[in-house]
């Protein structure tokens, strides 16, 4: 009998994170939201569970090494294995205005200690629990604004966060070469620009939207793409 599969949202409290935990949820995956406040987590987590679905949640700050570390000896007590990861996870810090030439050195190293450092430490942790079954897909939600090619992004759009972003694109394609010939698949994805409580208020996207293709991404067969970014279920160049 095939296993219920396990997956882990970062930052599913709020935004497009809690969308990507729900709708994984609604395709019968048991989802873990990995949520730096416990107590808001917890709310979540119930009134997700209160729909029928099955969620929980886990004090999960993903630049604080010691929460990966428990983090990861919950699931390995628990479950013993991971199906899906969705590094959702990520901070934008910058004023509208800030210029690559003038951003403060601070912005750009908190900004890369979540969008990258993070990311990578919480995923290395996670992989073996993927690998023992020869089965994962790892979703890392990255922006279009850190394409290389056709980016018609203002220089001044965010550069700390912009960089980040590309750095974890150049991650997401160093790690799906690793593990071509397993089938634990890597991919990338801009979710486009989405309206959530706190953010980008006059965006015409719906986190439902948003979270279409990162769901998409976590539920490939077996046979499905890796290596690759992606928006509206589309391919698009790094
Ligand atoms: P929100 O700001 O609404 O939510 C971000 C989530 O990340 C929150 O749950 C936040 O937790 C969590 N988070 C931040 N830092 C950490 C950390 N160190 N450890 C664990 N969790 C953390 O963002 P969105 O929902 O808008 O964005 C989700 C993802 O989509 C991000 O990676 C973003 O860069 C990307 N994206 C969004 C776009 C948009 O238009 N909205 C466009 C392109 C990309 P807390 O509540 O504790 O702060």
């Amino acid at each position: 009998m095939e296993h219920q599969r396990i997956a882990v949202v970062t930052g599913a409290n709020r935004g497009i994170g809690r969308e990507i935990a729900r709708q994984l949820a609604m395709h019968s995956l048991t989802v873990v939201l990995g949520v730096r406040d416990l107590f808001h987590g917890e709310t979540v987590a119930r009134e997700l569970a209160a729909t029928g679905l099955s969620v929980m949640a886990y004090q999960l700050d993903i630049t604080h090494p010691r929460q990966v570390e428990q983090f990861v000896e919950y699931l390995t007590k628990t479950v013993g294995r991971l199906d899906v990861l969705v590094n959702n996870a990520g901070i934008l810090l910058e004023p509208d205005d800030d210029l690559a030439s003038k951003v403060r050195m601070e912005t750009i190293k908190t900004t890369f200690e979540t969008n990258l450092f993070g990311v990578w430490h919480l995923t290395q942790a996670l992989l073996p629990l993927m690998r023992q079954q020869n089965y994962g897909r790892i979703v890392n939600v990255s922006s279009g604004i850190a394409a290389f090619e056709n980016n018609a992004a203002p220089p001044e759009l965010a550069p700390a966060y912009r960089v980040s972003k590309a750095a974890l694109n150049a991650l997401t394609v160093t790690l799906a070469g690793e593990l071509q010939g397993t089938n634990i698949l890597v991919n990338a994805v801009c979710p486009g620009y989405v309206r959530t409580e706190t953010h980008n208020l006059d965006a015409l996207r719906t986190v439902v939207e948003g979270a279409d293709t990162p769901v998409w991404l976590a539920t490939l067969p077996d046979d499905g793409p890796t290596g690759s970014f992606f928006r509206d279920r589309q391919r698009i160049a790094w």
